[in-house]
């Protein structure tokens, strides 16, 4: 079988579908294949928002991937003509002492990223809504806002088809092999010969990488809107931004502005509360316990928006035990990418992870720095 494709991507969600975007408009010959919809939501893209941010508590390494995001979110917004990351800036609240807030200062710091300390009182002044307790300090950073996922997948989908890509949506990949010239992906509708794999296929990453026994949980979680009892006007993204709030062990809370079309909700969620699932068994309704555990947690933190429930869906992290996300070349196959960056943080990020899969794909390596994402640091059997 000769190669049709330079390159095959499997799984055309936030990940693969910016990949896409970046080897088409480097002129290589694409081929992406998508189980669902273009912007379905049984994966890890739905809920039409996602946290950006820059002092990043999870690693200073992060910044510099985070400030490459930036800029290819800005020029997807110039390709596509729309506005798909809106800044309204971002608190990291809690304890001095707490990850979320420690973490995001000494990223700020290492990497000279303008911030201001506000202090409890300075923090309810400037957000009367919230309820911090006197010990409770945060990190403001200006440049944190949201990434719209389905419009950005959309863009990045639209803009690599008008450069030659072909996107196959409703197509499941069955299986997929390494050939002496390439690899061979089979389809429910055919067989497909290329000289490189991208598989990016979000929670479903247990079974198309299932042969490198990677440390992967699949977890549910939920995210809510809420419709705030003093209305909207206070939550516009020019007067409140994004924020984690870590809480008592750990927690974190985490919200938006409020939404710019209907049904306008405040989007508010548990960062890490969930369930090991699988695709297949996954419970998608939102139970009653839940909301009552939500409602309570933003009672204390921001009665106000402990209002009228707008919507609730679930959605699926593909979680490492370090939850730093799996970038790299497979270990056996040197022409097969891989790619699982969520572990509950990636979309962020998926401007510049498709380019860095573009190049893993087409030159074997990237400039941009991805030793934290090396599968080899776990014990692999
Ligand atoms: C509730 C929630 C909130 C989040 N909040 C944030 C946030 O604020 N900021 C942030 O940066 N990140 C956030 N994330 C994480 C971020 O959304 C994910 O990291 C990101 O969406 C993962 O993208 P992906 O391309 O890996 O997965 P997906 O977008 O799910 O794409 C994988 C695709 O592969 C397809 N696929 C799988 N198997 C096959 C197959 N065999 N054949 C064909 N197609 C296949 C699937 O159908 C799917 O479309 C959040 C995630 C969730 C769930």
């Amino acid at each position: 079988m000769t190669n049709t494709y330079d390159t095959i991507i499997v799984g055309l969600g936030g990940m693969g579908s910016s990949a896409a975007y970046h080897l088409a408009k480097r002129g290589k010959r694409v081929l992406g294949l998508e189980q669902f919809t273009p912007t379905h939501t049984n994966g890890s893209s739905h809920g039409r928002s996602r946290i950006y941010r820059q002092a990043y508590f999870e690693g200073a390494e992060y910044v510099p991937l985070l400030l490459r995001a930036y800029e290819n979110w800005r020029e997807l917004e110039r390709d596509a003509d729309e506005s798909l990351l809106r800044l309204s800036g971002g608190l990291m609240i809690g304890e001095p002492h707490h990850h979320t807030v420690a973490g995001a200062l000494a990223s700020a710091q290492t990497h000279g990223l303008e911030y201001e300390l506000l202090d409890a009182a300075t923090l309810m002044q400037r957000y009367p809504m919230l309820r911090p307790t006197p010990t409770t300090v945060a990190l403001y950073e200006r440049n944190a806002g949201v990434v719209l996922p389905e419009a950005t997948i959309l863009a990045h989908q639209r803009v690599a088809a008008a450069h030659g890509a072909a996107l196959h949506f409703g197509e499941p990949v069955l299986h997929w092999e390494a050939t002496d010239n390439g690899v061979r992906v089979t389809s429910e509708r055919g067989t497909y010969a290329a000289e490189r794999l991208i598989l990016s296929p979000g929670a479903w990453a247990p079974q198309l990488m299932a042969d490198l026994h990677l440390p992967l949980v699949v977890e549910r979680q939920v995210l809510y809107w809420f419709a705030p009892k003093s209305g909207f006007d206070a939550y516009q993204p020019d007067r409140f931004p994004i924020f984690i709030w870590e809480i008592d062990n750990g927690l974190q809370v985490y919200g938006f502005p409020a939404e710019q079309s209907a049904p306008f909700g405040v989007k508010v969620a548990f960062f890490r509360k969930g369930e090991a699932c699988t695709p297949e068994t996954v419970d998608r309704t939102v139970r009653e316990g839940e909301i009552a555990d939500i409602r309570a947690a933003i009672e204390q933190l921001m009665p106000d928006v402990n209002g009228e429930l707008v919507e609730a869906k679930t959605c699926f992290y593909t979680t490492t035990p370090d939850e730093h996300f799996v970038i790299a070349l497979h270990p056996q196959h040197a022409n097969v990418v891989l790619a699982s960056p969520c572990s509950g943080h990636g979309y962020k990020f998926a401007s510049v992870i498709g380019e860095i899969l573009a190049d893993l794909a087409s030159e074997g390596a990237t400039r941009l720095p991805i030793g934290l994402f090396d599968p080899a640091r776990f014990k692999l059997e």
